[in-house]
């Protein structure tokens, strides 16, 4: 086997701003648990002596064949690129031959590896050089181990620097699991003083994945697309969020954003994540947000710092369009989102054994052609409050109220309109700040006399309402435009208690299901409850057999 690991020629070395990769427990994990992802393993297995200061990761991956071995901890020595070219054709996380090299400098470094296919393994230790010190025959399997001892033994005061044994501990958790997140296929299996910690089991998928770094999330209240972007070759976009109704957080720390395997800092995105949530979560509550998106390596530079978590990405408002349609299409109830949260396995499976029978004559084309998008029926009022809508796979109870505010908002969001009124709107008693923020809104307000104020436009929503002043003084007490649009919606909803004939409720419904955030009011409180029937069927055990013994 000839060996792939060459060192980098000078001028490639000056173009990466790597400076210290390694300046924590922390990084050492991140970098060998990388250097193993692009190894291609799919089992790795994290060991921590914090005190000992050692650090070990060992892997199912590619391994390495003698001469690779002898050659990986030289400086800047990779297998990865060989050339300024391929700078722009970066595939994988590591590419700076670094790592292992600094490992070299700043602790003792031994690594054991045996090559896919390969019929020996090897063990070597390095000098300080990144020279190998020693050679052994060593007894493993396919793949990689490679151990850290003594880390910054040599400095003392970086030791130091250091956040408590603990908080490092706790980072190394951290990084882990974002690494987990970029890549879900994979089994991590973390332990800490020869005792297991954690284990993150591979899934098929991220959305899958999650509810295992975050316990208190089900499967159900994530949503989970993965588009690929039309005219632009190998990109993609991974999307899992939170559904509003369902799940959100005190912090933004799950507005998460990753590229090509690695998440990373972008404030850019991460506001285009936020924005899109707009008005769909209660106040000081952050979505559950994780995006992936693949891009073509020359798209990206990742020499921005040498963890490399922030990056200068090309095209960036058109990445930002394609992120906030993907949020607005998944919060968006359709047929297809309902379908998807009936379509369990056994639903399906009913279907398919029902057609294979030929009793039922399926047609699939007809439920996809209701252009007209009324999958959700009214049937009844409960408690002069709730609408019972019924749909392809099950029944809904939408609060009347809410789901009009919903409807009122988005369409004053939409146009924000304001109306000349034929007599004018007397208002008693406003204070200066009162004034502006009526004026701030566009209202023309004059002064009408001792304490009194003229309001010659308002609203077109609130025109025709009796309590209009009322609505104005209430739009008078604050906030920006978006508040008083929410505070108008509110006021000119229909009220919970108000009776609906069928046909309203209809009308309701299908101006709702329309609207781009349907699953929260603007003020973030859930707007349906659903109950899928295949939660009915699980509820009254429809599965039980004694029914067929009375031929039901
Ligand atoms: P980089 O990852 O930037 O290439 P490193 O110093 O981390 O630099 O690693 C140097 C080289 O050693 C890599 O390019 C790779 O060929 C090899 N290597 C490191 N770790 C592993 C591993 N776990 N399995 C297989 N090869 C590895
Ligand atoms: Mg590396």
């Amino acid at each position: 086997m000839v060996s792939t690991i060459q060192a980098l020629p000078t001028e490639v070395v000056y173009l990466i701003t790597a400076g210290e990769v390694i300046d924590s427990l922390v990084a050492v994990v991140r970098e060998l648990v990388e250097n193993s992802l692009d190894a291609g393993a799919t089992r790795i297995v994290v060991s921590l002596w914090p005190q000992l200061w050692r650090v070990r990761v060992a892997d199912n991956g590619c391994g390495m064949n003698l001469d690779d071995l002898q050659q990986a901890a030289t400086a800047h020595s990779t297998s990865k690129i060989h050339s300024s070219a391929d700078l722009w054709k970066i595939s994988s996380l590591g590419f700076r031959g670094e790592a292992l090299h600094s490992l070299t400098t700043l602790a003792n470094l031994e690594v054991l590896s045996r090559p896919l296919g390969g019929s020996e393994g090897w063990r070597i230790n390095y000098n300080s050089e990144g020279e190998v010190a020693e050679v052994d025959f060593a007894a493993i399997a396919p793949g990689t181990v490679v151990t850290v001892n003594n880390l910054f033994a040599n400095c003392e005061n970086r030791r130091q620097g250091l956040p408590a044994t603990n908080q490092q501990l706790k980072a190394v958790q951290g990084v882990i699991q974002q690494i987990a997140l970029c890549h879900p296929h994979v089994n991590y299996q973390v332990w800490q003083n020869d005792k297991e910690w954690f284990t993150i089991c591979p899934a098929p998928t991220v959305g899958k994945l999650i509810p295992q770094i975050l316990p208190q999330v089900r499967q159900d209240d994530l949503h989970e697309v993965n588009l690929k972007i039309p005219n632009l070759e190998n990109s993609s976009l991974h999307l899992v969020i939170g559904l509003p109704d369902r799940c959100h957080r005190h912090r933004p720390d799950w507005v998460k954003v990753a590229i090509n395997g690695r998440m990373i800092k972008s404030p850019e995105l991460e506001q285009t994540i936020l924005s899109a949530f707009y008005k769909t979560l209660p106040r000081d509550r952050y979505p559950v947000c994780f995006l992936h998106l693949t891009i073509s390596p020359e798209q990206i530079n990742w020499n921005r710092n040498p963890a490399k978590t922030e990056i200068y990405l090309n095209e960036l408002p058109f990445w930002q369009e394609q992120i906030t349609e993907a949020i607005n299409k998944s919060l968006r109830i359709s047929e297809t989102n309902i379908k998807e949260s009936v379509h369990t396995t056994r639903v399906s499976n009913l279907i398919k054994v029902a057609e294979s029978k030929g009793e039922y004559n399926f047609n699939s084309s007809s439920s996809q052609s209701s252009e007209n998008e009324n999958y959700l029926k009214a049937i009844a009022q409960l408690s002069n409050t709730y609408i019972v809508a019924e749909h392809s796979g099950g029944m809904w109870l939408v609060e009347q109220h809410i789901a009009h505010e919903r409807v009122l908002y988005e369409q004053l969001c939409d146009s924000w309109q304001l109306v000349p009124v034929e007599t004018p709107i007397i208002i008693y008693q406003l204070s200066p700040t009162q004034l502006s923020q009526l004026q701030r809104i566009g209202l023309d307000i004059e002064p009408f006399g001792d304490k009194l104020w003229a309001v010659r436009n308002i609203p077109m929503m609130l025109k025709q309402r009796e309590d209009a002043a009322e609505a104005i003084l209430e739009l008078s007490w604050g906030g920006d435009l978006q508040t008083a649009q929410v505070a108008v919606a509110c006021r000119s909803a229909i009220r919970n208690g108000t009776k609906m004939s069928l046909p309203e409720m209809q009308t309701l419904l299908d101006n709702w299901q329309r609207t781009r955030n349907p699953r929260t009011c603007p003020h973030g409180r859930p707007i349906y409850l659903s109950l899928e029937e295949s939660a009915l069927a699980r509820f009254f055990r429809r599965n039980w057999v004694i029914g067929k013994s009375h031929g039901i």
